[in-house]
């Protein structure tokens, strides 16, 4: 047979409750993508809770066959408290390229009542490229609500999927 092409595949998925920001309530601000929203509800997290990186972090991860985000650093650690996720996704960029691999591309959805992400996405491609060291034009970064379903409809919760595409040298 002949050998399989080096490349693997992998899923990342997260979900934060989301509450008043403080001093209103325990929400951070949100931050998705290391892109500050105006939001009045926010992530209630040990980090900073920027679900898309989490969840990019996670694909990249487990394309690698790695222990998750929550498993390499988790949320009992101190050091941790209010954390900037781009750390966590440096991270695995860096792992990903001791271990031979590059970013074939990624594709993200971020399932967020309001606001709406269409006016932040370029940025959000950017600062996620500029994490990974690759260029934005392999990013993408979707929007969708829940139409006003269940938790996430009524902005109790955020939700990201990410899919990676990784290529070994
Ligand atoms: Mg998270």
């Amino acid at each position: 047979m002949p050998p399989l092409p080096n490349i693997r595949v992998g899923h990342g998925y997260d979900l934060h409750r989301l509450e008043p920001v403080a001093p209103a309530g325990p929400g951070r601000p949100l931050i998705l993508a290391g892109v500050r929203l105006d939001a009045p509800r926010g992530p209630v997290a040990h980090s900073d809770g920027d679900a898309l990186f989490h969840a990019i972090t996670d694909a990249i991860l487990g394309a690698l066959a790695l222990p998750d985000v929550g498993q390499l650093f988790p949320d009992t650690d101190p050091r941790h408290e209010s954390q900037d996720s781009s750390v966590f996704l440096r991270e695995a960029a860096a792992r990903a390229r001791a271990a031979g691999y590059r970013v074939v591309n990624l594709d993200a959805t971020v399932i967020l009542e309001r606001p709406k992400i269409g006016p932040h996405k370029e940025a959000m491609r950017e600062s996620t490229a500029r994490a990974l060291g690759i260029d934005p034009s392999l990013v993408n970064i979707k929007g969708k609500t829940h139409e006003g379903v269940d938790a996430v409809g009524e902005s109790r919760a955020i939700e990201v999927h990410a899919v990676v595409l990784l290529a070994g040298d």
